[in-house]
């Protein structure tokens, strides 16, 4: 961590929580890849109580209020400890908290904030569904206005923290809303998992990011009241577009995270395997790589911080090609730094499944692929990028001529 870059409260809350977190988070991570889901539920009230799920939110609601930088400090570290306790925590407390702190009333904030950034309740969103992955927009699930209820009938699939969450934030199509485009229909509610109606169908068997709850979930005939709906109705697409930095930046910082972590092994165990008569770090094949996997893995951690810095800055605009290029760049660069991990480790690394450097390397697909795909951050950055040109053609266009 390159002081030039972070301030030196910077410095010391990062390598406080980094050992933290391996004092008090590392012995759970076994258990929990192995499927004992009170491990990850334990992980988040300790990270809770130390104040590690409440770095963006307001300390009226037991947030630190610290920011993105410090969110993507914690995100980096606690990720390095292990993906998918670090999914939940993300998932719980940016991905359901911050649509809530910035959209949700004055109850619902008192009501479920608390609790978020304790870490005694976890959260999800619920947005993709059989139809609707890249293409939100094409998501089926109906909401109707039912005097002071929503009756909502539908599914949701792929949902992180689904299968154990206490509430979810649920996006769906309102049917009183009469506008050809469906993304202004897209509305936002908020839904306890107790519901009569709310059904986990299915829990998936990860392929990487062993640990984490992700499910498939189904309402039939649910009812939630009106004051559950976050912001105003239709508002639901936008308020997911405008909370969409702060997750990618977390993202982005969770994949340098991995990716350090099994780095940090990786360069060890380079120094300690001796093949042919001498270390293997004394072969430049081995050593370049790695040397490689150094100059990614920074160029990710400083793209990630620039875009965490316009965040604390409220620089909108800039903060969204600098997100998504900060994710988009963390996702390749962990698919190619856990490779060279698992090339340095060999043999050692394919016969672990659950050791840092293999569960890294799975780690970075699921990284490529939630969030929004890394072609999806990619057609973001070209939309920013082209954005200009576009508006500057459409205000040349010649005017119809009247009659
Ligand atoms: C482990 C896991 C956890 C998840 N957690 C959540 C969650 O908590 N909440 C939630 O709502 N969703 C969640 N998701 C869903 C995730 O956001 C979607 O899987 C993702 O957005 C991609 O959708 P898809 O899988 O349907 O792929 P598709 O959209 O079908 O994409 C298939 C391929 O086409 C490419 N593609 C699609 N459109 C374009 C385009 N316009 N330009 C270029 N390429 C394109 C994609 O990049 C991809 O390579 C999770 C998924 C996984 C695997």
């Amino acid at each position: 961590m390159s002081s030039v870059f972070y301030t030196a409260e910077e410095i010391k809350f990062k390598k406080e929580i980094h050992d933290w977190l391996q004092e008090n988070i590392a012995p759970l991570v076994q258990p929990a890849i192995d499927g004992d889901y009170n491990a990850v539920k334990k992980a988040m009230i300790l990270m809770g109580k130390k104040g590690l799920c409440g770095a963006i939110h307001d300390p009226k609601y037991g947030g630190t209020g610290k920011g993105m930088v410090w969110e993507s400090i914690l995100a980096e570290e606690v990720a390095g400890i292990n993906g998918a306790i670090e999914m939940t925590r993300l998932v719980s407390a940016s991905l359901f908290g911050m649509p809530l702190a910035t959209s949700g009333t004055e109850e619902q904030k008192k009501k479920y904030l608390p609790k978020i950034t304790s870490g005694e309740w976890i959260g999800a969103i619920a947005m993709t569904e059989d139809t609707a992955g890249s293409d939100l927009s094409m998501m089926q699930t109906q909401i109707v206005r039912e005097g002071d209820e929503y009756i909502i009938n539908g599914h949701k699939r792929f949902i992180t923290n689904g299968g154990e969450a206490n509430v979810v934030s649920l996006y769906g199509v309102l049917q009183n809303i009469e506008d050809p485009n469906p993304r202004k229909r897209i509305t936002g509610v908020l839904v306890e998992t107790t519901t009569k109606g709310f059904e986990i169908t299915e829990r998936y068997d990860l392929a990487g990011m062993e640990g984490a709850s992700v499910a498939r979930m189904e309402f039939k005939d649910m009812r939630v009241p009106v004051e559950n709906l976050v912001g105003t109705e239709g508002q639901g697409f936008a308020i997911l577009m405008s909370e969409l930095n702060v997750e990618r930046v977390g993202m982005a910082a969770a994949c340098v995270g991995h990716a350090q972590a099994a780095f940090d092994i990786a360069l060890k165990y380079s120094t300690e395997r001796v093949q042919f008569k001498r270390p293997i770090s004394s072969l430049e094949g081995v050593s370049f790589r790695l040397a490689d996997a150094a100059i990614k893995l920074q160029a990710a951690r400083l793209l990630t911080l620039e875009a965490a810095k316009m965040i604390d800055a409220h620089k909108e605009k800039e903060a969204t090609i600098a997100a998504s290029s900060a994710f988009a760049f963390g996702t390749e660069m962990e698919l190619e730094v856990t490779n060279t991990c698992v090339m340095t480790l060999a043999g050692e690394a394919i016969t672990k499944r659950t050791d840092v450097v293999p569960c890294a390397w799975r780690m970075a697909p699921v990284m490529w692929v939630v969030g929004g795909t890394t072609d999806i951050q990619k057609f973001i950055i070209q939309r920013e990028l082209y954005g200009p040109f576009i508006k500057k053609k459409k205000k040349v266009a010649p005017k119809p001529k009247a009659g």
